[in-house]
């Protein structure tokens, strides 16, 4: 079958590899049918996350099943399922405690498309055919409003973009939302919705991207363009601040911009080893910074209902589709969300 690899910086190729086959009863063999192009991807193909390739590519899918071990239950084939980008069982001490993104059946960090991270290679989502161990626990039936399109992303940047948000708003209900935009592209923008939705006052999402502010304009939220990171965001503090940005001097505007006691979220953990903070002011004011990886699993099911139900619009960040064919190319193309379709599925 076919499957896409990163083979080293700017350099993507499609390359033909073995189809995987059902190793176990528990397992579902998934055919790709629109994934979406997660932040992270576009700092591995252009080599900015400085990863060591080849692998294949591809972790945000939407697929139908086509063959399931005699172990499965809940799922048939010709069923439409969201696929969790990382791979969990469910059952250990981890998974129990909703911790899917650390299961401890598996190599830690085990997820599709970015075998440098656990050692072990899943194979991508960018391929004819996926194999999902632990079918019954890891894969979500997307729901008939659900489209694969608007779907894929919830496997990932959707679900994370939604718990870096929904948890302070229930704790603050209607609370200002600081929004600083940049290398989580997509997830920024996601999250800027979501507060929208969940029924935060005033979000106001800070850019140096005009594609991104425009996106949230759209969105309806106050935007506010910014050559570069000085001084504090317009109208601080804010109760709630995130920096997507992946830059410290997003992550430093934020701070600078939260209230006192209130709390800063970090959505990814940096490129870099290591980043500066300014720990005693923030000791000094009370702010709490969170940053974790998402548990995708976990956190899939309620971000689901939320596009169901039609108060989430993934689909409105997407600015470029395209087919699988055409996949190479478009992975290295700079624009802020792409999604890939299977045009053979
Ligand atoms: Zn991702
Ligand atoms: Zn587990």
């Amino acid at each position: 079958m076919r499957a896409l690899f990163y083979a080293g910086p700017n350099q993507v190729e499609w390359r033909d590899v073995p189809a995987p086959r059902l190793q176990g009863d528990g397992e579902a063999l998934v055919r790709p049918l629109a994934v979406t192009r997660c932040d992270l991807d576009y700092s591995i193909v252009t080599g900015a996350a400085g990863w060591p390739g080849p692998f294949a590519l591809g972790h945000e899918m939407v697929g139908i099943v086509t063959a399931v071990g005699d172990g499965v239950t809940a799922f048939r084939p010709g069923d439409r399922v969201i696929v969790p980008f990382q791979i969990s069982c469910g059952s250990c001490g981890a998974c129990a405690r909703g911790l899917t993104g650390i299961c401890e059946s598996v190599p830690f960090r085990s997820s599709y498309g970015m075998a440098p991270l656990s050692g072990f290679d899943h194979g991508g989502a960018l391929s004819d055919l996926v194999r999902v161990p632990f079918a019954d626990h890891m894969l979500l039936a997307c729901p008939e409003e659900v489209s694969s399109v608007a779907g894929a992303g919830i496997a990932d940047n959707v679900a994370d973009a939604f718990r870096s948000i929904a948890p302070y708003l229930a704790q603050r209900p209607g609370a200002r939302v600081l929004i600083v935009g940049g290398l989580a592209q997509g997830i920024g923008l996601y999250i800027a919705e979501a507060a929208r939705a969940l029924g935060s006052a005033e979000v106001v999402y800070l850019d140096d991207s005009f594609a991104r502010l425009d996106i949230a304009r759209r969105m309806g939220v106050r935007v506010e363009a910014r050559a570069t990171f000085e001084g504090k965001a317009p109208d601080a503090p804010y109760p709630i601040t995130i920096d997507a940005s992946g830059r410290p001097e997003g992550l430093a505007l934020a701070i600078r911009s939260t209230e006192h006691g209130g709390v800063c979220h970090r959505t990814y953990g940096d490129l870099k080893p290591t980043t500066e903070v300014p720990l005693r002011d923030m000791y000094g004011i009370g702010l709490t910074l969170h940053l974790s990886r998402l548990h995708a699993r976990t956190e899939m099911p309620a971000v689901t209902e939320h596009v169901r139900c039609g108060h989430l619009h993934p689909e409105a960040v997407i600015t470029r589709t395209a087919a699988f064919a055409e996949a190479a190319e478009a992975m290295l193309d700079p624009t802020v969300k792409v999604v890939f379709v299977n045009e053979d599925a």
